[in-house]
């Protein structure tokens, strides 16, 4: 969800790691086995940390409600402001 954000915002990404979560799971989190999103371009890692920063922060203060239907057809969870498919905003 983060590297397709940072993609959306024109920052290639790339997500390593995470091979063994479908075994482990969230019942451990061994260091080395989540999921990291790297970015592609060194020159985009402070603007990318800010926009992560922002993401996170968004979704931990989205107000909980219904799921709403995209005018794509997609349904997306609440606390999304803009559709992954088709990147229309909210209505
Ligand atoms: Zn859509």
């Amino acid at each position: 969800m983060v590297a397709t954000y940072l993609e959306d915002q024109g920052i290639l990404a790339d997500v390593r790691g995470g091979a063994y979560q479908s075994v482990v799971g969230e019942l451990i989190n061994i260091r080395g086995t989540l999921p990291r999103v790297w970015v592609l371009d060194d020159g985009e890692a402070e603007r990318a940390k800010q926009l992560v920063a922002a993401f996170v922060a968004s979704l931990r203060s989205a107000p909980a409600g219904e799921p709403w239907v995209c005018a794509c057809g997609e349904t997306l969870e609440p606390q999304f402001q803009s559709c992954w498919k088709c990147q229309a905003a909210r209505p």
